[in-house]
């Protein structure tokens, strides 16, 4: 079905009118007992969306693409209107493993094969300078998230060792990415308090922070740069007028000339052909309480590079948060206690240790997976345009595609070369919820484990 304005004149670019938000009323929020929540810092209040109002531009979403992207456009003197279906951060922004990485989900080995040699170089840079804006925007606004340097990604066997060394080879000489370093034996021993795992790359450039707080910060920095700001309100539809873009909430309406969608994989996009282009892939973390003994030393935050990724870091109250992209479908999706149950025993596997030590919160949420793990971004229409499909490794991209997003849209189509690089990708779209009838959790698990198998 396609939306229409009441009476549509002369060439108007068409976008699929939504059926009734089916995600929100299907997938779990997982949102348990989050430990991010518990340690945010105070929250701006800000109004539900009410009545009819008009603004340059549109921002739905406020992850961390959405705020950078209203940010950016308010930078630049663009009067925005940024919507929220939740709280500011209620998706994967404000719930996930706070490991800001360079590089992909796909990994740049995947952009050389389908962009060639230099769009891939070009991509990496950008996804170094995901990394750089972050720190960035963490100094210029005095956002207070425990940023914290290096992140080390682990091989839990010879295969996975001999891959990863692999890549850091590649990407030291193709990349110039010298800071990279390679670690095992007793040096790996000493910092991980673990014997699962016989290589690891140390980034000392990533890093990790606490997101929900980020998130907010970055809000209160759109707020003060003039963002209008509007929580609980879900946009239902978006409608192309002749010259503008209309966005319908529950309880209100935005006439917009320019419009960015950031709606990460939850809950019903407002445009579905491009919910269709991503899968939500459930992902849960625990927090423990403040550990007796660390068990990272110098870098206190790790993953794997195996299937079903565990993710970990120490809080700066000293907590070990663990995360896992295990098998979470079915009945665990609705059941917080044996989510619980699960992720402990994942902890447990690489840190028996911690036999003893209580676990004081669990949570989850949704990532927006893409059929090849690149990112998905695009233009809807004229003045319109949507990014998706961080597949997991967004907390630094997606803050300089939310930039991008932006600047494609006051350039115009075509006009800002690094968007269009990403735009250019081609991405399947993903068997609806509707037609398989299979519950989107479970679709979405096995989806999870596919792509990581290959
Ligand atoms: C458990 C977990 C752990 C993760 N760990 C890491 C990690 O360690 N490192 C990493 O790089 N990445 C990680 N990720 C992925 C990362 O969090 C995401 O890639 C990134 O946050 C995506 O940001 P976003 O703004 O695009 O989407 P989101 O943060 O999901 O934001 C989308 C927002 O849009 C809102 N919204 C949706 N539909 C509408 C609508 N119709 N109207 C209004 N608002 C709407 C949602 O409520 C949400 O607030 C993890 C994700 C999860 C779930």
């Amino acid at each position: 079905m396609l939306a229409r304005s009441p009476a549509p004149r002369g060439r108007t670019p068409q976008v699929p009118m939504p059926g009734p938000p089916h995600a929100l009323r299907t997938l779990p929020w997982l949102d348990g007992d989050g430990y991010y929540q518990d340690s945010a810092h105070a929250r701006p209040q800000l109004p539900r969306l009410q009545g009819a109002l008009r603004s340059e531009a549109c921002v739905v979403g406020a992850g961390i693409t959405g705020l950078s992207a209203a940010l950016e456009l308010a930078r630049c003197g663009v009067g925005v209107t940024l919507l929220e279906a939740r709280r500011i951060g209620a998706g994967a922004s404000g719930r996930n493993g706070g490991q800001a990485l360079a590089d992909f989900a796909c990994g740049i080995e995947a952009l050389e094969r389908r962009l060639g040699a230099d769009a891939a170089a070009r991509a990496w840079e950008l996804s170094c300078r995901g990394i750089e804006r972050l720190r960035q925007r963490i100094a210029r606004h005095a956002i207070c998230c425990d940023w914290d340097d290096g992140v080390l990604t682990l091989a839990r066997s010879a295969q996975q060792a001999r891959r990863l060394y692999r890549a850091l080879q590649h990407r030291r000489t193709r990349y110039h990415a010298g800071e990279l370093q390679w670690v095992e034996g007793g040096e790996l021993r000493a910092m991980v308090d673990s014997t699962r795992y016989c290589g690891a790359m140390l980034d000392p450039g990533a890093g990790h922070l606490h997101p929900l707080n980020y998130a907010l910060g970055l809000a209160r920095a759109a707020q003060a740069a003039g963002v209008r700001m509007h929580e609980h309100s879900m946009a239902l539809r978006v409608q192309r007028e002749p010259n503008a873009w209309m966005v319908h909430c529950t309880h209100g309406v935005v006439r917009c000339r320019l419009l960015l969608l950031a709606t990460g994989a939850v809950p019903g996009a407002p445009v579905p052909r491009l919910q269709r282009r991503v899968l939500p892939v459930a992902s849960c973390m625990l927090a423990t309480e403040p550990l007796p003994r660390p068990v990272l030393h110098g870098v206190r935050a790790a993953h794997d590079s195996g299937p079903a990724c565990d993710y970990y870091r120490l809080s700066a109250d000293g907590r070990l948060l663990f995360g896992t992209g295990a098998f979470f479908a079915g009945a665990l999706l609705h059941d917080s206690a044996r989510r619980r149950a699960m992720l402990r025993r994942a902890m447990l596997r690489c840190f028996p240790q911690l036999d003893d030590v209580g676990i004081t919160h669990e949570w989850g949420g949704w990532i927006d997976a893409s059929a090849n793990r690149a990112p998905d971004f695009g233009h809807l229409g004229p003045g319109a345009v949507y990014l998706q499909g961080f597949s997991g490794h967004g907390l630094a991209l997606s803050g300089l595609a939310g930039e991008l997003g932006a600047r494609a849209l006051r350039a115009g189509r075509g006009h800002c070369a690094d968007f269009e690089l990403f735009a250019r990708l081609r991405h399947a779209s993903l068997p609806s919820q509707g037609v398989l009838r299979i519950p989107i959790g479970v679709l979405g698990a096995l989806w999870g484990r596919l792509l990581h198998t290959f």
